[in-house]
Parts: C-alpha cells; structure tokens; sequence
C-alpha cells in the first residue's frame, strides 16, 4: 500500500531535516478564491484552524494540513475570474478584496502565518516557525491597463503578477485565447518594465508561448512560472516547452512544477477534451438541463482518471535533465483544482513528493533548491534589480 509504505519511509526524515532547514515555499495557493466562492468572503464562517477535509465538500487546505505539510512560506493567490478579452475597474475592486482577505487570514491566524514581502522576511518567519504569507496576482486584468494600479497593488504587498489569466488582456496574449499582440504589446513591455523596477516577480504561467518570449527578452530580472509543468511530457498550453525551460535557465528563472492533474498526465488532460466534447454534442441536441443531467451520467460511467505524485516527480526530473536543478520549484495549485493527484490530495503531502525524490536519486542539497532555495535566489535578483533602478514613484 502506497501510503503506508512511505510513511514508514526513513526518506520522510531525511525530507524533514531539510525542510527545517529550508523553507518549502509553495508557488501558487487558492484557498482565498474558496473564502470568495463559499463564503462571499466572510472569514469567520470557514475556520482554517479546523479540520476541512471533513466538509462534505473538502477545501484542499487548512493549518492542520498545512502544518503537516512542512510549508514554510505560501504565496496566495489573489485571483478574480475573467470572462472575456480585456480587464474592467471591476477587476481591480475585486482583486483588492482578495488581498483583503489574504491579510484577514493572516492576522485572524496570526500564531500561524506573518506576512511576507521580502526573501529575507521568508527566511525570518520560517526561523520563528510560522508560515510566511505573500500575495500572487493572477492575471493582467488585475490592473485594468494602468500602471497607477500596478503599483499600488505592488504597495499592498502584491510581489508576483501573472501576466495573464484564462483570456488575453488588453496588452498580452493568454495561452488560452486568441492571440492578439503576437505576445506583449508596446504597453505589455511598459508593464514589464515598470514590475522589473518595482521589485514585482513577472510570472509567465497561462501566457501564451509568444508572450513568454517576448516576456523573458524585455525583463532585467529573472522571470518565475508559478503553476506549470512540462510541456515535453504533457503537451498542454499551460506546461512550459523545453526551448522555453532554456530561456529561463539563462535568466536565472524558476518553473515551480504544479501538481494541476491535466497539465501532470496526457491521459487526464485527454479526459477533459472528450468531456467538453461530450457537452458540446449534448448542449446542440437537447436542452440545457436535460444536457447536464446527461452529462453527468456521462462522468459517472467515465470517471477521470487521476495522474500520480510519481507523474509530478517525472515532470520535475525532465526540467532536471534539461536544464538542471537550479530551476525547479513547486506550485501545487491546492483548492485550485478539484482533486490532486493520487497521493498529492492536499496541503499535508509535500513530504511525500520531496522523499520521492530522494529515492530517485535527488541529494538533499538537491531538495532544498526546489523547496526553496532557488525560488529565494529569484527574489533577491528582482529585489536587486528594484533598489538599482529605483528612480521614480515608490
Ligand atoms: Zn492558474
């Protein structure tokens, strides 16, 4: 049985020894869309500190997890949904109430989590055993095409940004939607600049292949993928392609490997082609409702199938053998996605990840770079960067 023997493992002490050492620093979190999605943003009516797995609609995160996880620094995501091309003033009042909550979280747990805004404060608040807190924008559409915004988000704590989400924003194409600059339009490479000198991660995660490069060639300071996997092994938009894996080693990047199942296995992501395929056909032929209620019959007889936490270690080891060891992180996409895979259900197993590792070979030198070293590195180059340039608005 999988989980039994890995916790019966010596390789999950090992794995503890450097994670005492190293904060494990998480890429990309969503429990404060759940606060928004079950809540309406009412914090006192899901309680972190509780054991959520036992709703009957389980959150993939919660203190108790999270403390057996061994999480050292988590950045949040503040993500707002976008429908269509473009971003709207709605945006922006919608991803400050999503900062709201992430600070809301931090200090009702404040014997749990500090925020973060700095490699250094990650270090201090690990050292003192809490969990750092930082803040990840998702999406362009966040700042409504002003750069005004952009830096008054960086000033409340925001210290990545994904250029784009699901569609494509007024300045930069998105992997998922119809491309309309060729990558970054003039006032995409402002908004580059401007994150480059504001000390603000550029993080290329849902752009499109394009706008990665356009991206990579326009920033003076490393570039990070917060959430996104191997293209090599899953050729999905969202994974990142091999000529791309070496763009970011020579900017000194970060691709923090997610743990998103259709992006981790070509079989899952062949699921959900033939599911909205299946809608597809259905919505044409019969009524809406009569359609749902067929299509879930339809995912009843055809469950998805889910990859496995050794699948995630294989996308880490084909950065590894691409580009090596100093350009690998995690960004597990918890309560972003509706299950994990198989053994990664939740907050609680990065240990297990991590002492896969150590059996396919990885020394613990080795972990602590993905865990968080290398993610750090990238902080201070664009914390760097920030002070060189600084000559303008904070
Ligand atoms: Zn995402």
């Amino acid at each position: 049985m999988f989980y039994q023997d890995l916790a019966a493992d010596e390789f999950l002490n090992r794995v503890e020894e450097v994670f005492k050492e190293t904060p494990l620093i998480d890429g990309h979190n969503d429990i404060p869309w759940q606060f928004r999605r079950r809540v309406n943003n009412d914090l006192g009516q899901l309680d972190l500190s509780s054991d959520l797995s036992l709703l009957k609609n389980p959150t993939q995160t919660d203190i108790p997890r999270l403390r057996h996880g061994r999480l050292g620094a988590q950045f949040w995501s503040v993500y707002v949904p976008i429908t269509e091309y473009g971003g709207t003033s709605e945006h922006v009042q919608q991803v400050i109430e999503q900062i709201d909550v992430v600070y809301q979280m931090t200090s009702m747990y404040s014997d749990t989590f500090e925020m973060a805004y700095t490699a250094d404060d990650i270090e201090r608040i690990h050292s003192e055993g809490k969990i750092a807190s930082l803040i990840g924008i998702e999406g362009g559409h966040a700042i409504n095409d002003s750069l005004a915004v952009l830096r008054r988000l960086y000033q409340l704590g925001a210290r990545y940004m994904t250029l784009t989400h699901s569609k494509s924003v007024r300045w930069a194409d998105s992997a998922t939607d119809m491309a309309r600059h060729d990558g970054l339009s003039q006032f995409g490479e402002r908004v580059i600049r401007e994150m480059n000198r504001l000390g603000m991660m550029i993080d290329l995660s849902h752009v499109s292949v394009a706008t990665m490069y356009d991206a990579i060639a326009s920033s003076e300071a490393p570039v990070i993928f917060s959430h996104s996997s191997a293209y090599q092994l899953v050729p999905h938009v969202r994974n990142v392609p091999d000529d791309i894996l070496n763009l970011v080693a020579e900017n000194k990047g970060v691709v923090m490997v997610t743990f998103f199942p259709s992006y981790v296995s070509e079989e899952t992501w062949m699921y959900g082609v033939n599911l909205e395929r299946e809608r597809a056909r259905l919505v044409a032929k019969v009524s809406s409702v009569e359609a749902s209620r067929k299509l879930e019959r339809w995912r009843k007889e055809n469950p998805a199938p889910r990859p496995t936490l050794y699948q995630v270690a294989d996308h880490i080891d084909h950065i590894r053998s691409t580009v090596g060891i100093d350009y690998i992180g995690i960004g597990g996409d918890y309560d972003g996605m509706s299950a994990g895979p198989i053994g990664l259900d939740d907050v609680s197993t990065y240990p297990k990840l991590f002492a896969e590792l150590l059996k396919r070979g990885y020394s613990k030198e080795d972990l602590a770079k993905i865990a968080g070293q290398n993610i750090l590195r990238v902080m201070r180059a664009v914390e760097y960067k920030a002070r060189e340039s600084n000559n303008g608005p904070p």
